[in-house]
C-alpha cells in the first residue's frame, strides 16, 4: 500500500509538472509577472503551478485588507497638505495596545490649541492591525493601508512612524479603497444637503 501511495504522489507531481508547461504554452509566456497571469493561477480550476512568485509577483489584496494605519490629508490646489485629523484623540483612546501618541497643535500667536496635530506617532510594531482607529475616527482622517512591505533591520529608528511617514493624500486613499471612499463622499454630500435644507 505504501508503495502505491508514493507512486500516486509522484504521479500528481509529474502531472503538475507537465500541466505547467501546457498552461505556459496556452498563455504564450504571459502567465507570469502580469495581472492576468496571476489571476489565472488564483482560479480554483487552474492547472500546473499555482504559486505566486513573491516578491517579483504580488497577490492582489481585497479592498478591506488592512495593515498599518495612515493619516489622510486633503490636497490643496497648490500642493499644500491639509490634515483631516483634528487631534480629537478618539483613535488613541480606542486603540487596544495603546500605540498611538498625538500632540495637539497650538496657535503660534495665541498659544491656544488648534484642531490639528503637531505630532502624531504610531508604533507599527505594536499595532495589531485591528482597524479600530479607522472605524472610530469621526473625520475619516485615519485609514488602514494596504502596504505590507515594511520590514526593517532597525525597529527603533524606522518603525515608530511620525506624522510625515503616516500622511498620505486622499487620492491614495481613493485608489486603494474606492468603494469606501465613494460611500463616504456620498454620505458627506447627503449630510451637507440636509444641513442646507434645514
Ligand atoms: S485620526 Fe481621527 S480619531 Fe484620531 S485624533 Fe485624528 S481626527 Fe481624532
Ligand atoms: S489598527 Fe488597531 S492597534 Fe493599530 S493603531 Fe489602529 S487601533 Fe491601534
Amino acid at each position: 500500500m505504501n508503495g502505491l501511495g508514493i507512486f500516486r504522489g509522484l504521479w500528481i507531481t509529474f502531472k503538475h509538472f507537465v500541466d505547467t508547461y501546457v498552461e505556459d504554452l496556452t498563455y504564450r509566456g504571459k502567465r507570469y509577472n502580469n495581472p492576468k497571469g496571476i489571476q489565472c493561477r488564483l482560479k480554483g480550476d487552474t492547472r500546473g503551478i499555482f504559486t505566486i512568485q513573491y516578491p517579483e509577483e504580488k497577490m492582489p489584496v481585497p479592498e478591506e485588507f488592512r495593515f498599518v494605519p495612515f493619516l489622510v490629508y486633503e490636497e490643496g490646489p497648490n500642493g499644500e497638505k491639509k490634515q483631516r485629523c483634528t487631534s480629537c484623540g478618539i483613535c488613541a483612546k480606542v486603540c487596544p495596545p495603546q500605540c498611538i501618541w498625538i500632540v495637539r497643535g497650538t496657535d503660534p500667536n495665541t498659544g491656544r490649541p488648534v484642531p490639528e496635530p503637531s505630532e502624531f506617532y504610531i508604533d507599527v510594531d505594536i499595532c495589531m492591525n485591528c482597524g479600530l482607529c479607522a472605524e472610530y475616527c469621526p473625520f475619516d482622517a485615519i485609514k488602514m493601508d494596504h502596504d505590507y512591505e515594511i520590514s526593517t533591520a532597525d525597529r527603533m529608528k524606522n518603525n515608530i512612524y511620525d506624522i510625515d511617514k503616516l500622511s498620505k493624500p486622499v487620492s491614495y486613499y481613493a485608489s486603494i479603497r474606492p468603494v469606501n471612499y465613494a460611500r463616504e463622499v456620498a454620505a458627506r454630500a447627503e449630510k451637507a444637503s440636509k444641513k442646507a435644507a434645514a
